[in-house]
């Protein structure tokens, strides 16, 4: 049976916003979105609801698109 509660080799894994690709956390950037502009949270200590995106140039050009788009719903 394996242990669920085990944390010894767990990597969490987390979705990048802008291409759906699933990547380890430290190959993301988290960021928030704070009265609609994007805060990096480099130290990960922004209280509010955080976002993942991957570090490929592509995706973090369109972050801006993916705010805008975002906003309009
Ligand atoms: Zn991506």
């Amino acid at each position: 049976m394996p242990n669920k509660k085990s944390k010894v080799g767990y990597i969490p894994v987390r979705t990048c916003v802008v291409c759906k690709g699933r990547y380890h956390q430290s190959d993301l950037y988290r960021f928030a979105v704070i009265d609609s502009e994007i805060m990096f949270d480099l130290k990960r200590r922004i209280p509010s609801r955080g976002y993942y995106v991957c570090n490929k140039n592509e995706c973090l050009e369109k972050l801006n698109k993916w705010l805008l788009k975002k906003n309009k719903k």
